[in-house]
C-alpha cells in the first residue's frame, strides 16, 4: 500500500511530488506518455519566479524533476492506462500502470494537464516553437512591435489579443465565423484595442516559412479566395483538452471536462482523490500557478492521512 501516487509530470506534478516526499509520503510520480507535459514544447520561460536570465522550458522540467528526486520521489516513465477511485474515506484506491500492473494508494494526486487544440497543419506543426505558439502570456514578449496573427474567437483568443495588443504592433485575429463565441465584455474589449484588426469567415491554409514564421496564407471560407498575411508569430487560441479520459465517470468535472476541485482546496469529489494544475483550471493555465496548486495538493493530502482515524 502506497500513501501517494501522483500521476503526471509537469509543473502541478513535480511540485507535488517535492512536497510530499519533504513530509515523508513517499510518493512515486508516473510522468506519462509526454513527460515534462505542455512546457517542453516551449523554448524560452522568462516569467517563471526565480530565474532572472530565464530559462528554457524542457531544462526547467529536468530540473523539477531533479529537485523531485532528491527528496526521494519515484519517477515511473510509465503511464496510468486505468483507475479505480473509492467513495470511502481511508479506503484503497486503485491505480493500474501501462502493463496493467495494480498499485493500491491511499491518496491521489492528478496532475494529467491540459492539452492545447492546433489546427494541425503540417506547417502550424512543424515550426511550433519557431514561431507559433498556443501561449500569449509565454511567448508573447518575443514579438514586441512586431505583427502578430491570432485564431479563434473564443474568450481566450480575445483575451489573449487583448494581451498582444499591449506589446506587438499589430494583432490580426483570425475566426471561422461570422461572429465570435466570446462573451460581450471580451468582444467589446478586442473592438475597443487599435491595433487589433479582426478577419471573419478567414481560416489558416499554410503558415509560411522555412525556418521560423514568416507569415500565413489564409482563405475566406465563403468566396474561397486566398491572400496572404505578413506576421512573424501566429497565436493558435482554439481551446485545450483536460486530459481527463481517464477520470470520466468517476470524478465529477465541468461540461467540458475540467475536474471541479472543492473551494480553495485540491479536493475532488473523492476523499483521498486531489487534482491540480491545468487539469482543474481553464482560466490561469500558467505553469507557475501549476506548481502553487501542486504544492497545494500535498498538502492537502498530507492532511487527509493526518485525520484518518488509524493514522
Ligand atoms: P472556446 O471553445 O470557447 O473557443 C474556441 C474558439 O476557437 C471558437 O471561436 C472556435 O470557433 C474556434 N475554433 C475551434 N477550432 C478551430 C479551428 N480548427 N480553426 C479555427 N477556429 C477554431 O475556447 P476558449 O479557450 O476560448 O475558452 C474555453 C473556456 O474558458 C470557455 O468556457 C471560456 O469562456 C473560458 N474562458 C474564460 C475566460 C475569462 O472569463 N476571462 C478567459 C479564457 C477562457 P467556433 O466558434 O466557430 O467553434
Amino acid at each position: 500500500m502506497h500513501k501517494t501516487i501522483i500521476i503526471g509530470s509537469g509543473p502541478a506534478g513535480y511540485t507535488a511530488a517535492i512536497y510530499a516526499a519533504r513530509a515523508d509520503l513517499e510518493p512515486i510520480l508516473y510522468a506519462g506518455l509526454e513527460p515534462g507535459g505542455q512546457l517542453t514544447t516551449t523554448t524560452d520561460v522568462d516569467n517563471f519566479p526565480g530565474y532572472p536570465k530565464g530559462i528554457l522550458g524542457p531544462q526547467m522540467m529536468d530540473e523539477l524533476k531533479e529537485q523531485a528526486q532528491r527528496f526521494g520521489t519515484i519517477v515511473k516513465s510509465d503511464y496510468v492506462s486505468k483507475v479505480e477511485f473509492v467513495n470511502q474515506v481511508g479506503g484503497t484506491h486503485l491505480v493500474y500502470d501501462g502493463s496493467d500492473n495494480q498499485i493500491k494508494t491511499q491518496t491521489v494526486i492528478i496532475s494529467t494537464g491540459a492539452t492545447a487544440k492546433y489546427l494541425n497543419l503540417p506547417s502550424e506543426q512543424r515550426l511550433i516553437g519557431a514561431g507559433v505558439s498556443a501561449c500569449a502570456v509565454c511567448d508573447g514578449f518575443f514579438y514586441r512591435n512586431k505583427e502578430v496573427a491570432i485564431v479563434g474567437g473564443g474568450d481566450s483568443a480575445c483575451q489573449e489579443a487583448s494581451y498582444l495588443a499591449n506589446i506587438c504592433k499589430k494583432v490580426t485575429m483570425l475566426v471561422r465565423k461570422g461572429q465570435m463565441r466570446a462573451s460581450k465584455a471580451m468582444i467589446h474589449r478586442v473592438h475597443s484595442l487599435e491595433n487589433i484588426e479582426i478577419k471573419y469567415h478567414h481560416e489558416v491554409s499554410q503558415v509560411l516559412g522555412q525556418n521560423v514564421v514568416e507569415g500565413l496564407e489564409i482563405v475566406h471560407n465563403q468566396s474561397n479566395e486566398k491572400s496572404q498575411l505578413a506576421i512573424e508569430g501566429l497565436f493558435i487560441a482554439i481551446g485545450h483538452t483536460p486530459n481527463t479520459k481517464l477520470f470520466e465517470g468517476q470524478l465529477i468535472m465541468d461540461q467540458t471536462g475540467y475536474i471541479i476541485t472543492n473551494g480553495k482546496t485540491t479536493k475532488t469529489n473523492l476523499p483521498g482523490v486531489f487534482a491540480s494544475g491545468d487539469v482543474q483550471d481553464h482560466l490561469y493555465r500558467q505553469a507557475v500557478t501549476a506548481a502553487g496548486t501542486g504544492c497545494m495538493a500535498a498538502l492537502d493530502a498530507e492532511r487527509y492521512l493526518q485525520e484518518l482515524p488509524n493514522h
